[in-house]
């Protein structure tokens, strides 16, 4: 991506530093194990499980309905200002990394705001952006600690997405889903999950999910949100200003991380073999396929998972 023309949001809550970060007060907690060398494994494992695998809006649909465990909706946040106070366990050389990163949030963001504002116009309705948390070790939400091991997330009871600073390092050497817009189609993901929340769906699904115990499995409501949130992450991709500052390879890096997070990919890295009736976010090939449908379809009516036979 060249970025070098798009908007910084400023829509980003900079809880890097260990400090609390708003009124939540949980920012500064102790620090996870899982930051030495010995816990990359874990947090891989985790990752599998809990990140794209449950770890984001569903997982937090998921522990209201009892059947997640732990903490699960947590997306990364990020802060514009790069000169904040960096954590006394965050390695020097990596600062520089970390700036740009946190850049590259906010430019990714801000595009994703702009395309939603302007498609929310055109229907007559206002669109009210999402805040982006970014931290480092783990802050709190109202949908429970975010940590290295949660993974990106929405949390709809307090509109935001939380971002730890790493884990797109992790996402890169754990997952092998490399490049800058394999970033910004997470980014992407979670701002469409934001988008559900406020157009209605994802309430409407949460609750039928409640009734109906559809949390998981192949053909789940759970399954059925999730990749819808890639339709719109492709769509955001295809439409906005995003989409000409797109380079060579940048399509294939957000397909390859959609791909990487697919929950048969995961459950055999984790496992060994995948079990369909446990997922929630569907299989890489459904998450590739539905992010090239909202890439070439140009109109929400493209994402429409929820009446589609075929996912
Ligand atoms: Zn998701």
């Amino acid at each position: 991506m060249r970025l070098d023309d798009i908007r910084r949001s400023s829509n980003i809550e900079d809880r890097r530093g260990g400090g609390g970060g708003g009124s939540s007060g949980g920012g500064g907690g102790p620090r996870l194990p899982l930051r030495g060398r010995g816990g990359i494994a874990m947090i891989v494992v985790v990752l599998l499980l809990v990140f794209f695998g449950g770890g984001d809006t569903m997982g937090t649909l998921m522990s209201i309905l009892g059947a997640g465990s732990g903490p699960s909706s947590q997306s990364g946040g990020f802060q514009a200002d790069t000169t904040s106070p960096k954590g006394l366990d965050q390695p020097a050389n990596s600062s520089r990394g970390e700036a740009e990163t946190a850049d590259r949030v906010a430019a990714v963001l801000g595009s994703n705001e702009d395309f939603w504002t302007a498609h929310f116009a055109k229907n007559g309705a206002t669109y009210t952006p999402a805040t982006l948390v970014l931290f480092d070790n783990q802050t709190s939400s109202p949908c429970g600690t975010a940590s290295a091991s949660t993974g990106p997330f929405y949390c709809p009871s307090d509109k935001k997405i939380y971002l730890d600073m790493s884990f797109f390092e992790e996402m890169d050497r754990g997952l092998g889903a490399k490049g800058d817009f394999a970033q910004a189609y997470v980014i992407a993901h979670e701002v469409a999950h934001h988008v559900q929340d406020v157009t209605g769906i994802l309430p409407k699904a949460s609750r039928a999910m409640r009734q109906q115990g559809q949390s998981k499995g192949a053909d789940s409501i759970s399954v059925r949100l999730e990749l819808q949130a890639d339709c719109y992450a492709g769509l955001w991709a295809g439409q906005s200003n995003i989409t000409a500052a797109l380079e060579s390879g940048d399509i294939e890096e957000a397909l390859g991380a959609a791909s990487a997070v697919g929950d048969d990919r995961l459950q055999k890295r984790a496992q060994g073999f995948a079990v369909p009736d446990s997922f929630t976010h569907g299989t890489s090939a459904q998450r590739m396929t539905w992010f090239k449908k909202g890439l070439g379809s140009g109109d929400l009516r493209g994402c429409d998972t929820f009446s589609a036979r075929d996912l």
